[in-house]
């Protein structure tokens, strides 16, 4: 598995304006609730301009106190209809107005999460989707570990700017405008002053910003390139075990996480020192105000309830435009992870049927057990039509996109009638597998023409294709879930007893059954552990199920012992009776049967024919027989 992980330059994870087009396509996930975020967008407006009102309240309440009396004239809020020189009035008017403000943050903070709940499902599902969609290409250029990430964090980001930071974004410039508004309302002089102070704080913050944010994405980079070390030796770990590699595992993750805590802690110094520019700037606005305030007061060109009403609004004026900022930020890294994710949508996929015939919105109710029915429908073997299986490989060439200068197959000629079975042999690193992958449709020829029935493979439907195709791996790898489930991967929709049938064929009934949860037994990382005979049977019982038209058979090599090995054998060949099979052999002995051998060397079939026919040759095949029978194979 290539160990590349996202680079800090090419990510476009960093929010550009040239990429705002690539962005904006998260409107469609957003038009759904264009009305729920139009109420959403009210209510903060309206809770916001109540935030002033009671700060101004705040302000009658200290200046009344003070003074014993109202001496400031009628003002902004002479339309409400309270006395402002009655303490117990005001209270009770702030009151009623915090009532109401807690009922509509409530309204907003459940409206904004069904909104974005809603949208995030719609995301997970498409990211997920597009990730499943991808050509295995794509995967040996990129890590695993690094899609995982997109799909966790990346989405966790974008999430954060449609739950909080537009809300607070919208609210903190309401704030910000309307209270600046207000304070020149009250005294020019006084506002003048403060906002003497403002534009560099503005100015400063916004580069300061920037600059934490890439100190940040530089951070969050290594993170995921150490949890790309955690994951591959937690999947690699018998390769770990086997050449005692802990210590190099160790040393390893090591040097990554160190490099985390140093660059997390150069933005720790710097995001201090924000925090104490902010703090000093705030404090040091409010101190100047205050005292020029107590001065304007004292010579009576200040009411107390204005002086009081400035102070409060100041603080909290100030507080918003630090605190734009920070949304600021938040906003641009939710920008970064939109466009990264939008990437990720956009992505050329191979053009798999589930991926189109999703249902395009994700609000509405999806019962599980209403989706494992539809999933039934798309994916029913049956409902694509049969093919004979002939298959034809015609001067066909190949090599890896990430290894063009690597031909794996060059003019490779070979033919599998309908309802035979061709072994392919030779060493490893022949190209066997290669030539697998060719028929699964995961790579397409460089050169040449892969044809069945006569029709050139790209001609079919894929998803169609690969439903009457069935590949059992040398290496089964179970989903965690029941083995009832396992095996009707096969064919969603199975019956019980479609199950069991495919089961007994497949000699696996017995060992399942002996479990005391039967097929309903778990497997995978929290259920039983299988032998590797036993997941072999599995995956050929869900081939059996599958009833293909093609079998790809990648036989296990020596991980059974004798008496799982005459089972499996015994299954595979109820399994290939009658059905064009590919089987690529690692034993030769188990293969003498087969209806054409073809023997591997150079990129292209050297030779081919029945055993008897090559044994009879004294060519690479008798060579390879002989080497396995005195390496004491059999
Ligand atoms: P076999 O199955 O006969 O052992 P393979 O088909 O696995 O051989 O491999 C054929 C050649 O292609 C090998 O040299 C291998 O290194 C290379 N190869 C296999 N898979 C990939 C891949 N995903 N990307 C690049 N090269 C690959």
């Amino acid at each position: 598995m290539a160990r590349h992980s996202r680079s800090t330059d090419d990510d476009g994870k960093k929010f550009e304006w040239k990429n705002w087009a690539r962005v904006k396509r998260v409107g469609r996930y957003l038009r759904p609730y264009a009305w729920g975020y139009a109420v959403g967008i009210l209510i903060i407006s309206v809770s916001s301009v109540l935030t002033l009102l009671v700060t101004r309240m705040w302000g009658q309440l200290g200046g009344v106190g003070v003074s014993g009396e109202a001496t400031a004239g009628p003002d902004l809020m002479a339309g409400l209809n309270i006395d402002m020189g009655d303490l117990e009035a005001i209270g009770w008017a702030i009151l009623a107005i915090l009532g109401v403000q807690a009922v509509l943050s409530f309204i907003r903070v459940y409206l904004f999460a069904h909104m974005t709940e809603n949208m995030m499902l719609a995301m997970r599902r498409d990211a997920f989707q597009a990730v499943v969609s991808l050509p295995m290409s794509y995967y040996d250029t990129h890590s695993v570990g690094d899609l995982n990430s997109r799909i966790s964090s990346d989405i966790t980001a974008v999430q954060d700017v449609f739950t909080t930071t537009l809300a607070e974004l919208l609210r903190q410039i309401i704030i910000v405008v309307g209270g600046i508004a207000a304070l020149l309302y009250f005294s020019v002089h006084l506002t003048l002053l403060m906002l003497g102070t403002l534009p560099v704080m503005i100015l400063a913050a916004i580069g300061f910003g920037r600059f934490i944010r890439k100190l940040s994405k530089r951070t969050q980079d290594q993170v995921a390139a150490s949890n790309s070390i955690v994951q591959e030796s937690l999947t690699g770990m018998v390769s770990v075990k086997s050449f005692a590699g802990e210590a190099l595992e160790i040393l390893r993750y090591l040097g990554s996480i160190r490099e985390i805590r140093t660059l997390a802690m150069r933005g720790a110094i710097w995001r201090g020192a924000f925090a104490s520019f902010i703090i000093l700037f705030i404090f040091g606005a409010i101190t100047l105000v205050i005292f020029r305030g107590a001065d304007l007061m004292a010579e009576g060109g200040l009411a107390s309830e204005h002086f009081f009403t400035f102070l409060l609004m100041t603080g909290l004026v100030a507080g918003s435009i630090g605190g734009l900022a920070a949304q600021f930020s938040a906003l641009q890294r939710g920008l970064g992870a939109i466009d990264t994710l939008m990437d990720l949508l956009h992505e050329e996929r191979e053009p798999v049927r589930a991926a189109s015939e999703l249902p395009a919105t994700g609000s509405e109710a999806e019962h599980p057990a209403d989706l494992e029915q539809a999933a039934a429908g798309w994916l029913a073997p049956s409902a694509v039509p049969k093919m004979k299986g002939a298959v034809r490989f015609e001067g066909v060439s190949f090599h890896y996109p990430n290894r063009p200068d690597m031909p794996v197959l060059r003019g490779l000629d070979l033919a599998i009638e309908a309802g035979h079975q061709v072994a392919l042999v030779g060493p490893s690193g022949a190209g066997k597998s290669t030539i697998a992958s060719l028929l699964l449709r995961f790579h397409a020829p460089t050169e040449g023409r892969i044809s069945v029935d006569g029709k050139d493979l790209a001609d079919y439907p894929l998803t169609g294709y690969r439903m009457r195709i069935a590949y059992v791996p040398q290496e089964v790898i179970l989903f965690g879930g029941d083995i009832r489930s396992n095996i009707a991967y096969g064919k969603p929709g199975a019956s019980d007893a479609e199950i069991e049938a495919a089961a007994r064929q497949a000699n696996a009934h017995e060992f399942i059954t002996a479990f005391p949860e039967g097929y309903g037994t778990l497997v995978g990382d929290r259920g039983v552990q299988l032998s590797g005979g036993q997941r072999q049977r599995i995956a050929i019982a869900r081939a059996i199920l599958r009833d293909p038209d093609l079998l790809l058979l990648d036989e296990a090599t020596s991980a059974l012992d004798t008496a799982s090995e005459k089972e499996v054998q015994v299954a595979l060949e109820r399994l290939m009776a009658g059905r064009s099979s590919l089987v690529i052999a690692h034993r030769l002995s188990t293969i003498r049967n087969a209806d054409r051998i073809a023997v591997l060397h150079e990129g292209r079939v050297a030779e081919e024919g029945t055993h008897e026919e090559l044994m009879a040759r004294e060519g690479l095949y008798r060579n390879l027989v002989e080497n396995q029978q005195l390496a004491g194979g059999n």
